[in-house]
């Protein structure tokens, strides 16, 4: 059944390649963005790639009169939320933007929905609700965090929140995604992670340094109790988890009530695999040095993704060849990321 899907920060990394997927599968897609931690020209790149047009509104998610106008003028059927704020260290800088703009823009959605008679919401959540716990793999079941950032804080709250709205609203159904570590881009090489400034997540850094906008890689940690000691973590093809979320609006629209689940290989790699897999997949050299382990980060991280494959019928396919080689490709591609 083909919907009409509303994908709040669709010009960013996830939304961007999850409008692809969709558009690719005959759904229409409405995306709506203000342009925080993006740029325009990503939608005309999905354009492009897709051969498909959409609606696009620049607007705040926050701005109800803007939500308002957007669930008037277009008849949703159901809302994959992306947008938010996403960098944890800010988010201990500037904790308030963050529980505002992320919880805030959740608030909103769930009113303009209710108002307007749309029940099918799909979240953005992360493996970080997971907190710091030492028992992997991860089940959807397990104690989520007692410490964290205001960032992971906020995906916590907002899963509270969408789940007492389930409770308290028959008719709403609320699938959250807790992603592992997205990596990768599409194959076209048209698109893919354009962070602005120097990026926090290992993947964009090891792309930057290989492109030569960085002189080298830090490694944080090298004495974990891990195989290398270097700390290990799921990472999944941006293109997978794109497709998860087209199961996940199947499944939204067959089922009632909150549910969440974990989109991740279920394997484990360490920070010295993923470089020495980009270094041998895209015969390249890559600096880098041992650096002191950063605060806050955890040894181990990886799903068990089984109830994904059982319930939504999702299986993350790409290896961390596909992952390396896709990352690079669109670096080498786009120097400058996206203008
Ligand atoms: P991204 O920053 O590339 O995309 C988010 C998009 O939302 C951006 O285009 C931004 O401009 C937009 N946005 C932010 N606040 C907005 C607002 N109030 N109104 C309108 N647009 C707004 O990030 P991403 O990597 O694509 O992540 C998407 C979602 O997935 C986020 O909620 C993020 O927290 C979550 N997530 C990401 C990762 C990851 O590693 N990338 C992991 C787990 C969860
Ligand atoms: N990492 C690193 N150097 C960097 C960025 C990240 O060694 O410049 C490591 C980090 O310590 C973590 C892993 O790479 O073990 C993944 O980090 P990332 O920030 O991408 O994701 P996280 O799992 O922290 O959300």
């Amino acid at each position: 059944m083909t919907m009409n899907v509303l994908l709040t920060g669709g010009a960013g990394y996830i939304g961007s390649h999850t409008a692809i997927e969709l558009l690719d599968m005959g759904h229409s897609v409405v995306i709506v963005d203000n342009f925080s931690n993006s740029k325009p020209e990503a939608l005309n790149r999905i354009r492009e790639i897709t051969g498909k047009n959409f609606k696009f509104f620049e607007a705040d998610v926050c701005d109800s009169a803007a939500m308002d106008k957007l669930f008037s003028e277009n008849e949703i059927e159901c809302v994959i939320h992306f947008a938010g704020l996403k960098a944890v260290g800010e988010s201990c800088a500037i904790p308030v933007k963050y529980y505002r703009n992320n919880i805030d823009s959740t608030l909103t959605l769930l009113e303009t929905m209710k108002k307007h008679g749309v029940n099918n919401f799909v979240f953005s959540s992360s493996a970080t609700v997971y907190g710091d716990s030492d028992k992997m793999p991860l089940t959807e079941d397990m104690p989520t965090l007692t410490s964290g950032s205001p960032y992971g804080r906020t995906k916590l709250m907002i899963e509270q929140i969408l789940t007492d709205a389930c409770s308290a609203d028959p008719e709403l159904s609320v699938v959250l995604l807790r992603y592992f570590n997205p990596i990768g881009a599409h194959k076209s090489g048209r698109i893919g992670e354009d962070p602005s400034g120097i990026p926090n997540n290992l993947m964009p850094y090891i792309s930057q340094v290989a492109v030569g906008k960085l002189p080298k890689l830090g490694i944080f940690g090298n004495d974990y109790p891990t195989p290398d000691g270097t700390c290990v973590r799921d990472y999944i093809h941006v293109v997978d988890l794109a497709k998860g979320h087209a199961k996940a609006i199947d499944y939204a629209a067959s089922h009632k009530g909150a549910e969440a689940f974990n989109l991740g290989t279920g394997v484990g790699y360490s920070v010295l695999d993923i470089v020495n897999s980009f270094i041998k997949v895209n015969g390249i050299d890559l600096k880098y040095e041992f650096q002191p382990r950063r605060a806050g980060d955890i040894p181990e991280c990886y799903s068990d993704p089984s109830k994904a494959e059982r319930e939504l019928g999702w299986k993350a396919e790409r290896t961390i060849e596909d992952m390396c080689r896709d990352s690079w490709n669109w670096q080498k591609n786009n120097p400058n990321g996206l203008n």
